[in-house]
């Protein structure tokens, strides 16, 4: 047997846990990658006008992760946002600050009102705390209920219908959950420590972390025309493997989505490159919330840091149901109990496998943030260490 392990996706899961094996585990490792390059949805290259792109929408890296931070400084430099990530939403022709925050009532509500209002924030729910939209709109105050409402209008209600197809109501809460708000004049998006980027881009990140005696990279190549997973075990090419499979990919896509898809959304991403110095006036991410089709725009320049960019490139969001079709990328789980369920049903034909492990936002069917990811693959790989 050549390999002990086999990984199957090169996506954030796949890297981290594969150069864990191979440089801690002393694994031999085989990782394959459906597409033609590795990094996932990470996966960032220069556009045709020289601007570093994200190819698979914006990825930010944030966290307060030590260990991780500390994991991928080994293979990338940062560019560390100085005021850390900060969002505007477009509501009435106003930018406002995202999440909803005490500036964002100052802007919104006169000084006085705003005054007030502030302060029954603070006293309700603390200063510095965060509180999730549905949370704030079950206030027993009538005033902090009228913030609410405003909130739930004009950050949350049409954002979330384009994005899920669905109301707040309907979605998990742990989704508009990510997205507080804020009880403080913080503007940033996250309250991490770190936020930032690879100062090099996502993909040399990736080609580093891979680059190991002991790992092997397969692209464009289908985990089903190497790997079965068969009544009697694990085959690679034909033959048993007795070694350790981390599956990344989409679980239901393993079993030919025999008991039906995994319900997911996707996103067309439509790229523009305009011929001026800027476009969003130094705003990285500009939110849509109360009008157009699309969620969000994003301008690279100030999302990667890049510099001397001849003109500018943006890219907006527009999401849909993803419906498993050629080309379709299943970008996020629809979480709720139904969904999970079929889920389950998909897990517990991988119960009697043995060394056999699911990883990720796809394999686990849930909403991972970058630095969750590494996380998770480090322990894994850790565990995966000590049943060997
Ligand atoms: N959301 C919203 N308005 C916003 C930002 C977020 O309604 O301006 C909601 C929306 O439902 C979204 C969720 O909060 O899907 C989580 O937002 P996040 O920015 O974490 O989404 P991601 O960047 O992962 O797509």
């Amino acid at each position: 047997m050549k390999y002990d392990v086999i990984v199957i996706g090169a996506g954030i899961a796949g890297a981290v846990v594969a150069r864990e094996l191979a440089e801690k585990g002393n694994c031999r490792v085989l990782v394959l990658e459906q597409r033609d390059h590795i990094g996932g949805n990470c996966y960032d290259k220069a556009d045709d006008y020289g601007v570093l792109i994200h190819t698979y929408g914006p990825h930010i890296f944030h966290t307060n992760d030590e260990g991780v931070y500390e994991y991928l400084s080994r293979f990338t430099e940062w560019y560390m946002y100085p005021q850390g990530h900060q969002v505007v939403a477009k509501v009435d022709g106003s930018l406002i600050p995202i999440p909803f925050n005490l500036n964002t009532l100052h802007l919104v509500y006169g000084e006085q009102k705003a005054q007030e209002l502030e302060q029954k924030l603070i006293a309700a729910y603390g200063e510095g705390s965060r509180v999730p939209i549905m949370e704030l709109k079950k206030s027993e105050d009538p005033q902090i209920r009228e913030i609410a409402q405003y909130v739930y209008e004009n950050v949350f209600l049409k954002y979330t219908m384009k994005q899920w197809g669905q109301t707040p109501e309907e979605i998990s809460p742990e989704v508009t959950g990510r997205v507080p708000v804020l009880i403080s004049r913080d503007n940033r998006y996250f309250q991490d420590r770190y936020q930032g980027v690879p100062l090099h881009g996502f993909t040399p990140m990736f080609e580093r972390m891979l680059d190991h005696e002991k790992i092997d990279v397969v692209l464009g190549v289908e985990a089903s025309e190497r790997l079965a997973i068969t009544e009697d075990g694990i085959r690679l090419d034909g033959e048993p493997f007795a070694g350790t499979v981390i599956y990344t990919g989409a679980l239901d896509e393993l079993f030919d989505c025999r008991f039906g898809r995994l319900p997911y959304r996707s996103l067309r991403f439509d790229f523009e490159h305009l011929d001026q110095p800027d476009f969003q006036d130094g705003h990285s991410v500009v939110n849509y919330t109360v009008s157009e089709d699309f969620t969000r725009i994003t301008e690279f320049q100030y999302l990667t840091g890049q510099q001397g960019c001849d003109g500018t490139t943006i890219v907006r969001e527009y999401p849909f149901a993803y419906t498993g079709a050629q080309g379709e990328i299943p970008y996020y789980a629809i979480l709720n109990d139904e969904n999970e369920a079929l889920y389950d049903k998909y897990r517990a034909l991988t119960a009697q496998l043995d060394h056999f492990y699911l990883l990720g936002r796809l394999a686990e069917y849930k909403y991972y943030n970058m630095d969750a990811m590494a996380r998770k693959a480090l322990d894994m790989a850790e565990r995966i260490m000590e049943e060997r």
